[in-house]
């Protein structure tokens, strides 16, 4: 498959997209509390999609049964919501996605549950710096590897492990676009960034080994040595040379009362 560049009228119709998405997940941000369960935010993520004019973009989407992708601690993406309830020390990825005008959104945050410790925090940290150091590599004069490396370059230098198997991807009228888009990779090798491209970018990073493996409900996929996994995603395009992040997480840090600002 092609890679499908896309025009700026269509850059704003998936900065809609992108935009319900990121509202979705600030809703959501301040209900992520110990005894919560995953299903009951699903269906709250469902409700608040729906009522902003839009269809949740995961939902049936190669069968899967949910609005959002829920995966708590040593899960690195996938997982399923359940009734299980959060407790104080968790994080949970919560991923989501919106189509709007037949556009998709798709884009997540990993929450701390509660107080958790600090070695947790800084692999949250570390992550969500992964994702912004990536991003920034996003211009017409480089390539794909220069991001990859720039990403795993960073995760590696505080002992974390970057997931292979799973990887960023082309946004569109599709969920899944070309190219595929490593969180690893060598600067200078890759295909060269283009005006018009838009990529969902999301970082998977393992606290330990950045092996993992997948579960038997055929969905869920966990670190191989129990260790908790970090995921952020942003939907970033390409506008006049530079990223342009369509999405943001702004409202997640104003509802948490946060001081941190998208870079
Ligand atoms: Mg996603
Ligand atoms: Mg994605």
């Amino acid at each position: 498959m092609a890679i499908i560049l896309k025009t700026r009228e269509e850059i704003e119709l998936m900065r809609e997209s992108a935009q319900i998405v990121s509202k979705t997940l600030g809703m959501l941000a301040p209900l992520v509390k110990p005894g919560v369960t995953t299903l009951e935010l699903d269906k709250l993520a469902e409700e608040f999609i729906r009522d902003h004019g839009a269809v949740p973009g995961f939902l049936g989407l190669y069968d899967f049964p949910n609005t959002l992708c829920m995966s708590p601690n040593d899960q690195v993406v996938h997982g399923f919501p359940n009734k299980t309830p959060l407790k104080e020390g968790d994080i949970i990825s919560i991923d989501c996605g919106a189509i709007k005008n037949g556009y998709y959104g798709d884009h997540a945050y990993t929450f701390p549950v509660g107080e958790v410790s600090d070695d947790i925090k800084q692999l949250l940290k570390v992550t969500k710096e992964c994702l912004y150091i990536g991003i920034e590599k996003m211009t017409t004069g480089n390539r794909m590897g220069d991001m990859g490396a720039a990403i795993q370059e960073h995760a590696e230098k505080h002992g974390y492990g970057v997931v292979r198997e799973l990887v960023g991807h082309g946004l569109g009228r599709k969920m899944h676009e070309d190219p595929q888009v490593p969180n690893y990779g060598k600067k200078g090798r890759g295909k060269k960034f283009q005006e018009g491209l838009v990529l969902a970018v999301e970082p998977m990073i393992n606290m330990g080994t950045h092996r993992v493996k997948h579960l038997s409900d055929g969905w869920s996929i966990v670190t191989v040595d129990g260790k908790p996994s970090a995921h952020f995603e942003h939907d970033v395009a390409i506008v006049d040379g530079k990223p342009d992040i369509l999405s943001t997480f702004d409202y997640i840090y104003e509802a948490l009362g946060i001081d941190e600002k998208d870079i």
